[in-house]
């Protein structure tokens, strides 16, 4: 994920680093990660019935996916095929409940 947010600010944000807003969109969405209800089992955040992200933030990561999804394929093989294979996932039952009050 990492991976797509740098390519996409480095087309449209022009440094070699992350800027500051795609460097937070990262972790915002790392954090996202860890915090996921499936767990190992999770499908990609596109298709999930739970959306977790705030809409400013999915709308963002929308941004950066159709931009980077295509792109992936040719730098970072690995990385996509294994994008591609969630993509292709189902949302399993969440591992774990999420917003019941625990936490
Ligand atoms: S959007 Fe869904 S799959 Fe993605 S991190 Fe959030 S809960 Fe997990
Ligand atoms: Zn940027």
């Amino acid at each position: 994920m990492r991976a797509m947010v740098a390519m996409y600010c480095r087309r449209h944000h022009g440094g070699r680093d992350l800027c500051a807003d795609c460097s937070e969109l990262a972790d915002y969405a790392d954090r996202k990660l860890d915090r996921c209800p499936y767990g190992g089992e999770k499908p990609a955040c596109t298709h999930c019935p739970i959306h977790c992200y705030r809409p400013e933030q999915r709308a963002r990561m929308r941004e950066v996916m159709r931009f980077a999804g295509p792109r992936m394929i040719w730098r970072h093989p690995y990385l996509a095929i294994r994008h591609l294979l969630d993509e292709r996932k189902g949302a399993p039952e969440p591992a774990r409940k999420s917003g019941s009050g625990g936490d």
